[in-house]
């Protein structure tokens, strides 16, 4: 069983776009709401001159601040500055990357006037601990456990740096699963109690930024997935850029005008095309209408759900392939395929929906399940079984899952030498003895690649090791045991044998570029701690203007408008109270800039000293009429409930 700290445990899926936090509560699985009252959040940070924005603030003031708006930083983590796709990436986004000297792609932002450098795992952890802290307001405890959830198709850097970022935000990870596979949990749970026996499964989930397959055999308890296959870098956010180049080449044939090189523009016109997408999975045409777009020149136009199609149909028909990498992988025909289970956003799209029907030869979909929240939901009951708490109706469920690529050593020639083929189920050991190629060599110099293409330069390489110390001997005599050792979570230990000397090293893989050091490491849970003080302070500081401000504003409203009250005051007081109110309200007007709490606590004290007498006065029986009395009351309620 996974370690676990005090308290419940919560699964969430961190997604590209949007995140969603679930626990067992009940007897059954709870979609936690956030603040805002939605069951997802959007994964996006935004730095402003005030305040860190996490979730759907961020995502709301996206068109006043693009530049320091972080989004899809799902696309960043765990890759290098230089892979294509990040390259590919920069050019749309209206956030600026650069290369840390270890290569690694950050986000670079202006915080306060200056310029700031932020890790992909890192906006990741705000993100996740803003899902924690939904998590721990509906608790009303702290909530430390969780089961975060990575495509099928992360490699093994990428899991790395997703557990790194929850370890950042102050969650105990128990364990990284699978997307897919945690919608197949919510879907074989849902269909439990009907009679299911065992079928074959595949999921397709499309969201926002990745692709993940997963055909898998549900068979009672027992989750067992057979293949997975995906692309990191498939989904809504693409369709919607294709859109935004369609617009940005339409503004240009018609107002001889280049958008591209303007962040905001181009961001009003994402949102404009993100929501014009959704609008045309459920009509035919739709408008984008942006006025004051771009050099005073509104902008307007239509599109209609086919030419949306044909932007796409390259993407759409590439969601067709891995579907057919899994099947082979799985030796499995689609006529086998019980049910196709549709997960993510853009599942909703209808020409995807009618290509994947198509490839099924009409088989009917199974949209059941919800595609926004399934991924949570499983989680959330892998959680549970993790935290030792199972439940009569899921408490035998296992979960069988396999590693996404192939992993293995270099050999001479720069060959993949496998150790472990891809779609091995997990956890697995696996051992294969290397020999010296030279006579009295005494070191070997491992280097470590995950892929599929025969040559290492076409792989990713994820790390090496120098394993010395190797008595010398003719060259083939000495042997070296290597073991790949895969937890649960689809991450790799390798571990080092000398075959003469017994001798046993645990290699961590150090040289790995790009991975977090332990300083960095150690900095970042700091910062984030810092921002939720900074954060708190800033609210303490914001709740006590803005009691200040409903209490004066309270007070002048009956003194102007309530003629009930205006008329038991004498002209005395009614003077005092208007001056008092006049004076708060310029000064509250002229310090614009946040002050500390009790300066706003000691001006309502002040205004309090002047208008509690007042109302005192009015509360002499022999003055008022019975509807004054009421009225009183009502505003001595008021004043008491306004806390310090
Ligand atoms: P992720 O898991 O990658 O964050 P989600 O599964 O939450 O993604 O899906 C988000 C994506 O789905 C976004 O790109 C969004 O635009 C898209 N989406 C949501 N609703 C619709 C819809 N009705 N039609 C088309 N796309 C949609
Ligand atoms: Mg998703």
């Amino acid at each position: 069983m996974a370690w676990k700290e005090e308290g419940p445990a919560i699964g969430i899926d961190l997604g590209t776009t949007y995140s969603c936090v679930a626990v067992w509560k009940n007897d059954r699985v709870e979609i936690i709401t956030n603040d805002q009252g939605n069951r997802t959040t959007p994964s996006c940070v935004a730095y402003t001159e005030n305040e860190l924005f996490i979730g759907d603030p961020a995502k709301n003031q996206i068109l006043m601040n693009p530049c320091n708006t972080v989004y899809d930083a799902k696309r960043l983590i765990g890759r290098r500055f230089e892979d294509e796709s990040v390259q590919r990436d920069m050019q749309l986004w209206p956030f600026k990357v650069v290369a840390s000297d270890d290569g690694k792609p950050m986000i670079l932002i202006n915080n306060k006037g200056e310029e700031k450098q932020l890790a992909p795992e890192f906006v990741s952890s705000m993100v996740l601990s803003k899902m924690r802290q939904v998590a721990e307001d509906y608790h009303g405890t702290t909530v430390k456990n969780a089961v975060i959830t990575v495509p099928a198709y992360f490699n093994n850097s990428q899991r790395q740096a997703t557990k790194v970022a929850g370890e950042i935000a102050g969650l105990n990870v128990m364990k990284i699963i699978n997307e897919p596979t945690a919608a197949a949990i919510a879907y074989g749970l849902d269909k439990k109690d009907s009679s299911f026996g065992e079928r074959n499964i595949l999921i397709f989930d499309l969201g926002g930024g990745t692709f993940d397959v997963s055909l898998l055999t549900i068979d009672n308890d027992t989750f067992k997935v057979k293949a997975i296959a995906g692309d990191t870098h498939l989904g809504g956010g693409d369709f919607d850029n294709n859109m935004v180049n369609h617009f940005v080449k339409e503004f240009k044939r018609k107002y001889k005008q280049d958008i591209s090189g303007n962040p905001r523009a181009l961001q009003r016109l994402r949102t404009a095309c993100e929501r014009a997408k959704r609008t045309l999975s459920f009509t035919t045409e739709t408008t984008i209408q942006l006025d004051f777009f771009f050099n005073g020149i509104d902008f307007y136009s239509n599109i209609s759900r086919a030419k949306f199609e044909e932007l796409n149909m390259d993407l759409f028909r590439k969601c067709l392939e891995p579907i057919e990498t899994c099947l082979n992988d799985a030796e499995m025909n689609k006529k086998s395929v019980h049910d196709v289970v549709l997960v993510g956003g853009s599942t909703r799209i209808p020409k995807v929906q009618q290509l994947l029907q198509d490839f099924f030869n009409g088989k009917t979909l199974c949209k059941d399940i919800n595609a926004d929240e399934a991924v949570a939901y499983g989680a959330a009951i892998q959680a549970l079984l993790l935290s030792g708490q199972g439940n009569k109706k899921v408490k035998d469920l296992i979960l069988l899952d396999v590693i996404p690529l192939s992993l293995g050593i270099e050999v001479k020639g720069s060959d993949m030498s496998v150790i472990i083929p891809r779609n091995t189920a997990i956890p697995t050991k696996k051992e294969k003895i290397f020999t010296t190629d030279d006579d009295y060599q005494t070191a070997i110099d491992f280097k470590v690649y995950e892929g599929e293409r025969p040559r290492t330069r076409d792989n990713n390489l994820l790390g090496s090791f120098y394993f010395s110390g190797i008595p010398p001997a003719p060259r083939l005599v000495s042997k070296v045991k290597l073991c790949f050792d895969i937890d649960a979570n689809g991450i790799l230990n390798v571990s080092a044998e000398d075959k003469t000397t017994g001798r046993i090293e645990n290699i961590t893989i150090t040289n790995e570029k790009g991975r977090l050091s332990k300083a960095e490491l150690v900095r970042m849970i700091e910062e984030v701690e810092k921002y939720k003080v900074e954060d708190e302070e800033y609210k303490k500081k914001a709740d006590a203007r803005r009691a200040l401000e409903n209490f004066v504003y309270g007070i002048r409203n009956r003194v102007k408008y309530e003629k009930n009250f205006s008329s038991q005051l004498d002209s005395t007081d009614m003077k005092k109270m208007e001056e008092a109110v006049g004076l708060t309200i310029e000064w509250l007007d002229d310090t614009e800039e946040l002050l500390e709490a009790d300066i706003y606590q000691y001006k309502m004290e002040e205004l309090k000293r002047i208008y509690n007498p007042i109302i005192g006065n009015m509360s002499k029986p022999r003055k008022f009429t019975q509807e004054a009395m009421s009225f009183y009351s009502l505003i001595r309620n008021f004043v008491e409930s306004i806390s310090f």
